[in-house]
């Protein structure tokens, strides 16, 4: 539902782009912590590896949601971005032994994808299978470990948001009423505050007139929920997060709350209204409740209480700004009155910008995740976003800033200084730990550095500070080299003797930093971590299992063999040149991945 308020009309020539529809083989191409999403999930959403029915002893699941995405367009940035972020969480609380649901899915009723259907001359069920596959194949690329897709298209979805609707029709919240006002068609809504309109009643998203309509609807009494609403946030500061949007949302609930229209009368393409098949219900009363299907097991039956009990309510629902009045205001009273638990904390992260200009298709300025995977890789893509954004302000991308970060954070910083130290120990040592890192680091201040640092990265995710904890992480990378141009091992190793014996402690010391990056790196990196760690002589099954009590000094064992050495991240090289044809100016930047040169081999 993220996209509902920024409409574009489907393009019919990129439903047909081969190169979108070939993308099969990249399926199982990468690697990943943790879960993946099973390749028949990708096909079939009634799938579920997750077999939850936690009992009261059951630890309850940390469930995280990203928006259900709106399938009137492909997947953007800010959707991958959301969905990047939510991933990350996930992750970290998985290392962090949480079982964690991670939910994300797409939202595929209304008006504007029955039209953008018809002018392809596809059906909307044929449409969404394709944009929905659009999504699943974009997660897949970004390393996104989801464990839920949730599409309201499916049978399980249809029969809890009519459960749900019962409900809280038998608690008095539904009436049917005439509705009449300023509709903006691309919105699909009703404009209930006039006051946001731009002169002539233009939408200001859309800069376009609304038109006056009417028609009889079903309404939810969302007014009947002011006060709760009030004491709720009032109870739970932590609501909703960052601490300047759960202002904005006391605000709205203390401006006063307007019931608002939950059906349409002139769309087919929906869910019936029970008892009332000339309607179907409108986006809220359905998208919104894929956060409490997704849950549901696979069965015949499927039930809201059962789904309920698989998970509900959300550790998280991990939003844009641009749906916050419908996640943190109507949502809760819609739980309410159905009598069901809220969820812990909504947070609404900010917008990005490209070259310091709002992104949009006329502006012919967008980004295209797909592209900049394609180009600079997912590890690249992941880090720069959760690095660059403080995450709940707006965020901006550069092509120079992007390549920039990722080449002196991920390639130097960290690569090369992995790459260096296994070139010496290569030399020296055999590739071989001469000694435990425990025993190597006796009195080493610096290892006391690396766990001061491990911890404030942990911290850091804990709040949600995602920048924040890439950024301590990245010092045990400064602080490593650091250590090695100090110590200098290679000019030690010349001199023989115990200074040679020092410094294969002090490989063994930096190796180890690199082993607790690589962990503390690996929800935001997963594929760069698990480089990291095959390089230092572990098995897949052995970084799969790793845990964040494993950030803790001492993992490296003497005699541990090392992996000859090989760069695990690419530089980015760039090369600008100028766009042919006179069309539209527009530079075209190639970008060639190359490994590095060691450079401690060439001083080693
Ligand atoms: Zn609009």
């Amino acid at each position: 539902m993220a996209v509902r308020t920024n409409s574009s009309v489907q393009n019919a020539l990129w439903l047909l782009n081969p190169s979108f529809r070939s993308r099969g083989s990249h399926f199982n191409a990468h690697l990943r912590l943790g879960q993946k999403p099973s390749r028949g999930a990708l096909f079939c959403t009634c799938t579920s590896k997750i077999n939850t029915r936690p009992n009261d002893e059951a630890p309850k699941p940390f469930v995280i949601t990203t928006p259900l995405y709106y399938v009137n367009a492909p997947p953007h940035m800010g959707s991958a971005y959301t969905t990047i972020a939510a991933d990350a969480i996930a992750r970290f609380q998985r290392l962090s032994g949480k079982k964690v649901i991670l939910i994300t899915g797409t939202d595929e009723h209304g008006e504007k994808i029955a039209t953008a259907a018809m002018a392809q001359g596809s059906t909307p069920r044929e449409h969404c299978d394709v944009v929905s596959l659009a999504y699943k194949m974009l997660w897949e690329d970004l390393d996104i470990a989801y464990d839920k897709f949730i599409r309201t298209t499916d049978c399980k979805h249809e029969a809890i948001v009519k459960e749900f609707y019962s409900r809280v029709l038998a608690n008095g919240d539904i009436y049917r009423a005439d509705y009449e006002g300023l509709y903006c068609v691309n919105c699909e809504e009703y404009k209930v505050d006039e006051k946001e309109l731009l002169d002539n009643n233009c939408c200001p998203t859309h800069l376009k007139p609304c038109v006056s309509r009417k028609e009889d609807n079903y309404f939810f009494a969302l007014s009947k929920y002011q006060k709760s609403l009030e004491e709720t946030l009032i109870q739970n500061p932590d609501f909703v997060q960052p601490s300047f949007r759960f202002n904005e949302v006391q605000s709205w609930i203390k401006s006063g709350l307007k019931d608002f229209s939950i059906s349409r009368a002139s769309v087919d393409w929906g869910i019936p209204i029970p008892n009332d098949k000339t309607q179907t219900i409108y986006v809220w009363f359905d998208a919104l409740l894929g956060y409490i299907s997704a849950l549901s097991d696979d069965r015949e039956q499927h039930d809201l209480l059962s789904a309920v009990s698989s998970g509900w309510p959300a550790q998280l629902h991990l939003i844009g700004k641009d749906i916050l009045r419908f996640h943190a205001v109507y949502w809760p009273a819609m739980l309410m009155s159905a009598g069901l638990s809220l969820p812990k904390m909504v947070f609404g992260h900010g917008f990005l910008t490209k070259d310091g200009m709002k992104m949009g298709k006329s502006l012919g300025n967008t980004l295209e995740p797909n592209d900049l995977v394609k180009k600079f890789g997912t590890d690249a893509v992941r880090y720069f976003f959760l690095r660059e954004v403080e995450f709940g302000n707006d965020g901006d991308y550069s092509e120079e800033r992007f390549v920039n970060i990722v080449n002196a954070h991920l390639a130097n910083t960290i690569g090369n200084l992995l790459n260096r130290t296994l070139g010496l120990l290569k030399k020296n040592c055999q590739s071989t730990l001469v000694v435990d890192s425990i025993i190597a680091a006796e009195g080493n201040a610096f290892k006391d550095n690396v766990e001061r640092l491990v911890e404030k990265a942990r911290i850091h995710y804990e709040k949600l500070s995602l920048s924040s904890a890439c950024e301590a992480v990245l010092e045990i990378g400064n602080a490593g080299n650091s250590y090695m141009d100090e110590r200098a091992p290679w000019s030690l190793f010349k001199q023989g003797g115990a200074a040679s014996e020092a410094a294969a402690k002090d490989l063994v010391i930096i190796l180890e930093a690199m082993r607790i990056i690589a962990i503390a790196l690996s929800p935001i990196t997963p594929s760069l971590s698990w480089r990291i760690y095959a390089q230092l002589g572990y098995s897949r099954d052995q970084f799969e299992a790793a845990t964040w009590g494993e950030t803790k000094w001492g993992g490296l064992k003497g005699g541990q063999v090392m992996a000859q050495p090989k760069p695990v991240f690419a530089r980015i090289e760039n090369q600008t040149e100028e766009g042919a044809e006179g069309t539209a100016v527009q530079k075209t930047v190639k970008a060639k991945r190359k490994m590095t040169q060691p450079q401690g081999l060439a001083q080693a």
